[in-house]
This record gives structure tokens, sequence and C-alpha cells, in this order.
């Protein structure tokens, strides 16, 4: 993600960070705080780029293209660190090591170096207060960048040396394309109208019978006046105490059948279309409650089934 998509993205975050970076009145340790699929990595990186890259624009940021700036984004700078605390958590020692590596670095840039922390609420608890002593005694030409989910998981003595970004959640073509990394644009686009979060959508996309449930919709939806088709939904997919027997799947394959009623059009009149998205949408809200769900589906399909010849 290019500056340019930052700053439509995020406009406030960009606008803070420009206010700051133009009038060089910078804090030493920043937090910057989102739910997860905001920008907050590539911002991280902007912000490091901008302190130390010599072509920086009339927001105060940096080029993105320069030597400077390639190193960065590469994390083959020496004065530029970054802790991934996506998969591990981050802990006392990573902090201890990145303190004895500003200590005994010479500086490369500028003067100034900056280590990020990312998905620092994930942090064991020894880490956090390594990290606070390392921030009560700033230094100068050190910044600190510390990413979290949720504020209030970061400890308030961490919180009140830092100043406080807020990201807003990404839009919805952002997180079309992030899970675009992960699956198809139809997947992805589907989820991403579902209403899932980033975590939810990557759960759903580790299911063994994701395509299962996804395709059988998709065959469904063009061929549901067919009695065949019911069967083989209740033979070979919804199939009696199977693995894929469970509400958050019949949901997901309910959701799915939404999504392909509207995109396969062909052959039904728009009011049995309405009649059979009421249907759906009532399927959906039913689930809620405790129910027998093969008797659920039955019902269902049956349902519908009227509709469409009717
Ligand atoms: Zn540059």
């Amino acid at each position: 993600m290019n500056k340019e998509q930052l700053k439509k993205e995020q406009p406030v975050v960009y606008q803070t960070l420009s206010n700051a970076l133009k009038r060089d009145h910078l804090a030493h340790a920043y937090l910057f705080v989102g739910p997860k699929g905001s920008p907050k990595n590539e911002m991280a990186v902007l912000l490091a780029q901008s302190l130390v890259c010599h072509h920086t624009d009339s927001d105060g940021f940096a080029c993105q293209e320069c030597d400077v700036c390639q190193r960065i984004r590469k994390e083959e700078a020496i004065d530029f660190k970054w802790i991934h605390g996506d998969k591990n958590r981050i802990k006392k020692k990573d902090i201890l090591d990145l303190q004895s590596f500003f200590e005994a670095t010479s500086v490369e840039i500028e003067n100034r170096r900056i280590y990020f922390l990312e998905q620092f609420d994930q942090a064991t608890p020894d880490a956090s207060n390594s990290l606070l002593k390392f921030l009560e005694e700033p230094r100068p030409g050190i910044f600190a960048i510390i990413s979290a989910d949720e504020k209030s998981n970061v400890l308030p003595t961490i919180q009140s040396r830092c100043q406080w970004i807020q990201f807003r959640p990404a839009s919805k073509q952002r997180f079309i394309t992030m899970l675009e990394e992960m699956t198809d644009t139809e997947s992805a686009k589907m989820l991403a109208q579902f209403g899932y979060t980033m975590e939810q959508a990557k759960e759903i996309l580790a299911w063994p019978d994701f395509d299962l449930i996804k395709d059988s919709a998709k065959k469904y939806t063009m061929n549901w006046d067919d009695l065949s088709m019911i069967l083989s939904m209740q033979r070979e997919v919804f199939v009696a105490k199977s693995e894929h027997m469970q509400k958050e799947k019949i949901r997901f394959w309910l959701e799915c059948v939404l999504y392909y009623t509207k995109e396969n059009k062909k052959g039904i009149s728009l009011s049995k279309q309405i009649h059979i998205q009421e249907i759906l949408i009532e399927g959906m809200d039913m689930l809620r409650r405790p129910i027998e769900l093969a008797l659920f589906l039955d019902k269902l399909y049956n349902q519908i089934r009227k509709v469409v010849i009717s």
C-alpha cells in the first residue's frame, strides 16, 4: 500500500502524522491502535521511511522510492528494527535484544533510529515492563512505533508515554484485496459482503469443506426446483451428524445461497427471488435458536422449492 492509498484509507492518521513531520514535531513513541486489517504496518513503514528519507514530499512523507526508503521497506536498514509480534508474542528478550542492538550499532542514517513493535497487545507482561523502562529514558533520535488491535491491552503506563494514533477499520475494498491474497475474487467478495471480520473470514477459508459448501450453494441455486438436487444436498453435503452439519457452516451456506440468488437470476421472477430471500433471512434468524439442523434444512429446501415451482 503506497502513501496515496494510505491517505485515502486513513485520512485522519495521515493528516496527524503529516502535521508532525512537516513541523518536525515528533513524539518519541507512537501507539498505533486499530482493528485487524487496518494498515498499521504499512503506516509504520511509511513513518519510519519519512523520518530518514531525504526526498520528502510537501506533506512531509518519504518518497518511498530512494535507496534509504527501499532498505527500510525490505527491513535491511540497520536503523530500522521491526519486531514481528503477529505470530510469536513479543517477549522480554526481544526488547532487551533491541536495546543492546541500538546501543551497539553505530548510527547509520541521520541520527535517527526507529523500532516497530507489532501487535504489542499480545506481548508478555515481562516484555511490557522492559519496554516501559526503555520508554522512560527516551534517547534523542530513537523513535518507537508500537501497534495494537486493542488499546486496553497495552499497559496504561506505556499508553501514557506514547502518542496515540487511532486507525479506522479497513474499507470493504481493502478487506477484499487482503482476502484475495488467500482466495479467489468471488470468495473474497462474498466474505466481505457477509460482514465477517478478517479473523472470521480466515477461519472460514481454512475450513476443509469451504469449497464444498460454497459450490453446493451455487449448484443448488441453479437447480433448486430439481428434487434430486435436494437429495444430493442431503446425501453429499449436509449429511446428518457429518462434520459439515454445524450451525456456522449452515449459516455460511445460507449466505452463499442468498448471494447466488442475486447473481443467477435466470428463470426466476423478481417476486419469487424476494420470497426466497425472505425465507433465507428468516432461516439465518432461526439458526440463532436451538434447533434440529437436519429438520431445519429439510423444511427450508421444501419451502424454497414450493416458491420456485409455484
Ligand atoms: Zn526516500
